[in-house]
């Protein structure tokens, strides 16, 4: 067992016992000290829940500028060390070379060294992908597939689907995951098409699909789409931000996601209908300025604590910034999970005044432990 020992939880300075991957105890505990196999000093550090990476490529996502551009793999160290404990890993443009059979194997390896991982069913095209025959037999068979995604809307890269077939694929989802006893959330890629959200702005209208059904994704991607974010979580729906970036993207107009955190907040969106995702695994292409491209990086995780501390900058609460990367990620797919509570899995981070992480446990084993990172890389 693990004692956490003078951590800050919601801001109580208190005691956590961990034992078989599991929080035991917060607070006052009985337990014979010979179970104690280690003792880590948390004063002065946040305890807050390991990360949960809603929209990941773990085998790569993109590769639009041919074969030789596929984006590599991302491994378990990767996520972990960006403090994520939780992966909702999906296909993107490539759903022909790329496969869910591949994903799926990539993701119990992630597993198997700790990870919590998810899978979502698909790709960005319409008719969909799928490891069995269908997206909702995916669902209702495989463990790990809890969602559809991400299906490209609004974009050349979209196979364009009509209101009809966006409908179609939804309900789909939807009551698979009923009868799994998940969402079947479709996370819907948004791309910087004149339509904005306006294809699954009439499926909510035409249909008795409830708006929750969707995670619009890349909602700051530019000043319209964002705008037409604020209108759809207005109305209930929720949205989600990408902290993955680059220079080039935020001059051509993409809103960094720490920023559109706050200005999501300041026009009055609850904080309950945002999210945050890396987009980890995509391709970020680098261009000069004749627009020739210089190369190709891949989008980190870590990328989503470097979102939450440019939102605290812009004066955004840390638990609250904090909230849109744990538990609203979990209430968004139907999964447990972002919540520091006795029965919980020990997927925990301790977070100095820096902000950075200092100690991260995965299902109750140390990956690392006062900046001292306790895996081979
Ligand atoms: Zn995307």
């Amino acid at each position: 067992m693990i004692i956490l020992k003078n951590v800050t939880v919601a801001g109580e300075t208190t005691d956590v016992l961990i034992g078989a991957g599991k929080i035991l105890a917060i607070g006052s505990y009985t337990v014979d000290e010979r179970l104690i196999t280690q003792t880590i000093d948390g004063t002065g550090k946040q305890l807050i829940p390991g990360l949960l990476d809603g929209h990941v490529h773990p085998i790569g996502g993109g590769g639009e500028g041919g074969f030789a551009t596929r984006t590599p793999p991302l491994s378990a160290a990767d996520f972990l060390e960006a403090g994520v404990t939780t992966v909702v890993g999906l296909l993107g443009t490539d759903g022909w070379t790329r496969t869910g059979i591949d994903l799926l194997a990539h993701l119990r390896g992630y597993t198997s060294q700790r990870i919590r991982s998810f899978l979502l069913s698909g790709s960005y095209a319409v008719p969909p992908v799928s490891i069995t025959p269908s997206i909702a037999e995916d669902i209702l068979l495989i463990n790990e597939v809890i969602g559809i995604g991400e299906i490209a809307i609004n974009d050349h890269r979209s196979t364009q689907p009509t209101v009809h077939e966006l409908s179609r694929l939804a309900s789909q989802a939807r009551i698979a995951g009923l009868l799994k006893g998940v969402r079947g959330t479709m996370n819907v890629h948004i791309g910087d098409g004149k339509r904005a959200l306006a294809l699954l702005e009439e499926v909510v209208e035409m249909t008795d699909i409830p708006i929750t059904q969707f995670l619009p994704t890349h909602i700051n991607r530019s000043e319209r789409i964002f705008e037409a974010g604020l209108r759809w979580a207005k109305q209930g729906g929720r949205i989600d931000f990408t902290t993955c970036t680059t220079e080039a993207f935020i001059k051509e107009g993409e809103i960094p996601a720490g920023q559109a955190l706050h200005r999501a907040l300041a026009a009055g969106i609850p904080l309950t209908r945002i999210t945050m995702s890396s987009d980890a695994g995509a391709s970020l292409p680098a261009f000069d300025e004749s627009g020739k491209l210089l190369r190709l990086e891949t989008g980190k995780p870590t990328s989503m604590l470097d979102a939450v501390r440019e939102a605290v900058k812009h004066g955004v609460h840390f638990k609250d910034a904090i909230q849109t990367v744990t538990s609203n990620v979990a209430e968004a797919y139907g999964i447990s999970g972002g919540n520091i509570q006795p029965g919980e899995r020990a997927d925990l981070l301790l977070i100095d005044d820096a902000l950075q992480i200092d100690t991260i446990l995965a299902e109750g084993h140390a990956i690392m432990i006062q900046k001292k990172w306790l895996l081979p890389k």
